[in-house]
């Protein structure tokens, strides 16, 4: 069935009847929102209609029915209960959907007043998108959950902004950046959806670079974007006068703050979440990593998506989701101030010799709840008991913490000094807001429900009202068992019983048999119903009591639920300082973790400089070491890298057999300049790193057919940007470059990227290849270093003892890897067969030759690539042409001067 256009309003219902009151408000909602899917509350349950209906049916699994008829078809429907919907929205949001949620906004009993026909009145309240989830349910703990803002204001020229808000705990950047680095930045954010304005999508680069967004990207209206309406927005988002308490922003960051601010209210409506002040990030802060090159080394997820197997899953010790989500973002984001990433170290270095106090810290740490995402979801109305209660225990555990902390202040606990970061997140938690923690300590019962509605999580002894209705409602049920006891005394009737239904209410019930007992006396008991075996009767009495209960009862209700309400304010109200204690203790359990981390794998504390060393003595690769040992195998054989100087090379060229070790030593490198800038002890004897400002990598390959592109594009494409990009603070792997095409092309790409890494990028390199005759290079760049993995061939086999040496490796192994992998014997037989035909073959002078004779870049000589070293070419013909003077010459003589030039060029002279 084509889709019911349910966005039309036309009243063109020629020949059918109109809609019914209620399809027809739910035919204009829907107009509104239609771009979503739009969940009607009707009754217990969210009801979906016409396309709708079709869609989430088929994505949920839920059956589709129809409900009456729209312009002659049937209506498709679906619904799914109330109190089951965050299972189902979990469900649509992850397929990508959003889900604008209809509640119905006046008491039905208003609407009868307006006539028996009269529709409740009805509005949506929230649009659910990826971006903008707050609820337990549908959030990862140690996952960020946020939502991306691109924005540029024409004043800025080209200059771009990123704002990235989560609104689940609160969080608020931005940071100008341009199109070269917006998809780093949004790797690095990993959000769930992404806005921006629908003038930007205008641009050729933002719209390829949006095709490789893996989140939900929604355009908006250009006007949401206002830079000139972003101060005043922001001010009233903030209840501020000015903003000049917030810092200075250029006009694209203010521009992409309105987007932030506006799309919260197109999607949260009336609710407004408590966010931090929008913090700043300055350009540069952060190591520059390529997307591919996270992917590519697998930091927060493997190339097949999984969490195991990743670098953060083998590093984190945290044990509260606020500490995972923190350490993910430091993953994420490793520093580049020496300074900044020494004061991480030194928590770190200070907490790993502080054992016991570590312990205690952990343990108390482990208890803690989510409290930057339990006062999201108060600051947006959504919350319930169990979140109050949620900040009251992660108070305590700060109180607690702040208790410990304390004495280390003193020089005589620390003599080597309480590191700064610790002493600033202590004074953090010394200041915890002491009234609203006994105030919630007090008022709240010991096991509260999840719903405000449910009553029952106010401590007894805390209201006197609320005491004695609930005493009420108590003795009540005591004063119901004594009235049972009297009927049946006076009736004789032993079995009677009085029970409580909702049609009914409390009423009196005899098996049919004994019923005559009670008709005799009319005057007191009245008759109600009469079933097959039983007859219901009541009392004056009992109505009473009846009637005294469900007062009790709802008006004990009343007053928890504005006890709520006023514990709610006053929680939201200190959100500020609530939300630094959460993040004081999230940095708290990153930097225990990362000692523990320290202390469990025998990691060292690296040495940060703003040189340009990279000296690791006894490197090893923190996954790979720690499934080793998982796996009960041979030991990780630790290796050194030094690309520090001169004589021991910037680029290290590095060959060596199949399966010998190559791709983990070029990745434990990277991993060990990400782990050192994020601030922590890194997989090695000892690391001293030049900071590290852009890392790139160019390992591993797969189709990214999706995109069009084939293998070897997509490794052209990110070679392309390694040699586009890389500078001298940049550290540089490269995996097998060219392998993806035939030999020579693939060996020349090599070469050629070789020369220019060495000659005009000028970085730090790790180069590993099965192309031999690459090593022959060394002879022309002097900051080029042939390193090699050891083997040991015994009895036709091949040993690998992934050591790193100096030199070169004449063979890869190949044929005796495939044959270690099952290749059938017969094909074993016949490659070696063919392997030696050919090496008997080969020219072996062929390539040192090669070398003698090709000048770097001669083939095509490019404006600003000045060879350097011992490759620096002076050319004659063009130290002859710079000495001509054009308007000096006669014709006779610039013709002579452009056959003496051709001649100075080697060419033959005609
Ligand atoms: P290929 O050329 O076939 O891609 P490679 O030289 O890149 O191979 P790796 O993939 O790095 O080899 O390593 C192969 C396996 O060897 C790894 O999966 C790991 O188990 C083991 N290995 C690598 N390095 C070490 C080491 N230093 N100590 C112990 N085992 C190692």
């Amino acid at each position: 069935m084509p889709p019911i256009d349910t966005n039309e309003r036309s009243d063109n219902y020629a020949g059918h009847p109109a809609p019914t009151p209620m399809m027809a408000q739910y035919i204009e909602i829907k107009a509104a929102n239609p771009n979503s899917l739009l969940f009607y509350r009707m009754g217990d349950f969210y009801e979906l209609f016409f396309h709708d209906a079709e869609v989430a049916a088929r994505a949920l699994g839920i059956t589709l029915t129809k409900r009456g008829k729209h312009m002659g078809a049937d209506i498709p429907m679906c619904g799914v209960p109330v109190h089951a919907a965050n299972d189902y929205l979990q469900k649509l949001i992850a397929l990508g959907h959003r889900v604008a949620v209809c509640e119905q906004v006046e008491d039905p009993a208003e609407a009868k007043k307006r006539g028996s026909k009269a529709v409740v009145q009805r509005d949506v309240v929230r649009l659910v998108t990826p971006g903008t989830i707050t609820e337990e349910a549908l959030l990862e703990p140690g996952e960020a959950n946020s939502l991306a803002v691109i924005a540029r204001a024409k004043a800025d020229g080209d200059a771009l902004a990123l704002a990235s808000i989560d609104i689940s705990t609160g969080q608020f950047t931005v940071h100008s950046t341009s199109i070269d680095t917006l998809s780093s930045d949004l790797a690095r954010l990993a959000p769930r959806e992404l806005i921006l304005s629908e003038r930007l999508e205008d641009d050729d680069r933002i719209k390829m670079m949006l095709s490789a967004v893996e989140c939900v990207v929604q355009r908006q209206s250009a006007a949401l974007f206002d830079s000139t309406k972003a101060a005043q927005a922001l001010a009233q988002f903030y209840g501020v006068q000015t903003l000049d308490g917030f810092g200075q922003f250029s006009r694209s960051e203010l521009s992409a703050l309105h987007g932030a601010i506006s799309y919260l209210k197109k999607t949260q409506f009336a609710e407004r979440p408590a966010l931090s002040r929008p913090q700043r990030e300055s350009a540069g802060a952060f190591m520059f990593i390529d997307a591919a090159t996270r992917a590519n080394l697998e930091l927060t997820q493997t190339l097949a998506g999984e969490k195991k197997g990743s670098l953060l899953r083998a590093i984190d010790r945290t044990v509260s989701g606020g500490g995972a989500r923190l350490l993910a973002a430091h993953l994420s984001a490793p520093l580049t101030d020496v300074a900044a990433i020494e004061n991480r170290l030194d928590a770190v270095s200070w907490s790993l010799d502080q054992e016991a106090l570590r312990t205690t810290l952990r343990r108390a740490l482990a208890s803690l709840p989510d409290m930057p995402r339990t006062l999201s979801r108060l600051s947006l109305n959504r919350g319930g008991p169990r979140d109050l209660a949620g900040v009251a225990s992660g108070l305590t555990v700060a109180q607690t913490i702040a208790g410990h902390l304390l004495p280390m202040q003193d020089d005589a606990v620390s003599p080597f000094g309480f590191p700064k970061t610790l002493r600033a997140l202590s004074a953090v938690l010394q200041a915890i807001p002491a009234n609203l923690h006994r105030w919630l300590t007090e008022a709240l019962a010991d096991d509260v429900p999840i719903l405000a509605r449910d009553g029952g999580f106010i401590r007894a002894g805390h209201d006197a009202e609320l005491d004695s209705l609930r005493r009420l409602a108590k003795e009540s049920r005591q004063i119901i068992a004594e009235l049972q006891a009297t009927y049946a005394h006076d009736t004789g009737v032993k079995s009677l019983k009085i029970k409580h239904n909702n049609v009914l209410g409390f009423f009196i019930e005899v098996t049919a048999l004994n019923a005559d007992a009670l008709l005799a006396d009319k005057e007191r008991f009245i008759h109600r119903q009469t079933l097959a075996s039983a007859m219901r009767f009541t009392t004056t009495e009992l109505a009473d009591l009846e009637s005294r209960i469900a007062n009790a009862g709802g008006k004990a209700l009343e007053i928890e639920l504005a006890h709520f309400e006023r514990l709610r304010k006053a929680v939201v109200d200190a959100a500020d300082t609530v939300r630094a204690i959460a993040n004081a203790l999230a940095q708290l359990d990153v930097t225990q973790a990362l000692a523990t981390l320290a202390e469990e794998q025998g990691y060292a504390r690296p040495k940060i400089s703003d040189g340009l060393d990279f000296a690791i003595v006894a490197g090893r690769h923190p996954v790979v070491e720690q499934s080793l040992r998982a796996a009960a195998a041979n030991p990780f054989v630790p290796n050194g890298c030094d690309l520090s100087g001169v004589e021991t090379g910037h680029l290290w060229l590095l060959t060596g057999p199949n399966m010998g070790g190559k791709s983990t030593f070029l990745r434990q490198n990277a991993l060990i300049a990400i782990m050192a800038q994020m601030g922590s002890f890194v997989p090695a004897g000892s690391a001293t790193l030049g900071v590290v400002d852009r890392l790139f990598s160019r390992v591993g390959a797969a189709d990214d057919l999706a995109r069009g592109r084939s293998t070897f594009m997509v490794e052209m494409v990110e070679t392309a940007a390694i040699l586009n990009q890389a500078g001298p603070r940049s550290f540089v792997i490269l995996d097998e470059i060219g392998r993806g095409t035939a030999t020579f092309d693939g060996l020349s790409i090599a070469w050629a990227a070789i020369e220019h890494l060495h000659e005009k990028n000028g970085c730090r390199t790790l180069f590993a290849t099965h192309y031999h005759e690459l090593t022959a290079l060394s002879q022309k760049l002097d900051r080029l270093k042939n390193v090699t993995l050891k083997v040991r061939e015994w009895e036709g086999d091949v040993v690998f003892l992934h050591e790193i040496t100096p030199g070169t490796a004449d063979r890869s192994y190949g044929i005796q890897v495939a044959k270690l992998a099952g290749l059938p014997q017969a094909v074993v037989d016949r490659a070696r067969d063919v392997l030696h035909q050919l090496e008997d073959q080969r020219q072996d002078n062929a390539l040192d030759k090669m070398i003698d004779e090709l000048p770097l870049f001669s083939a095509t000589p490019q404006k600003g690539l000045a060879p350097t070293g011992k490759s620096a070419i002076q050319s004659p013909a063009l130290t002859a042409l710079a000495d001509i003077n054009p308007d000096d010459l006669s014709p006779r003589e610039a013709l002579d001067a452009l056959y003496r030039i051709k001649s100075l060029t080697g060419g033959e002279q005609t």
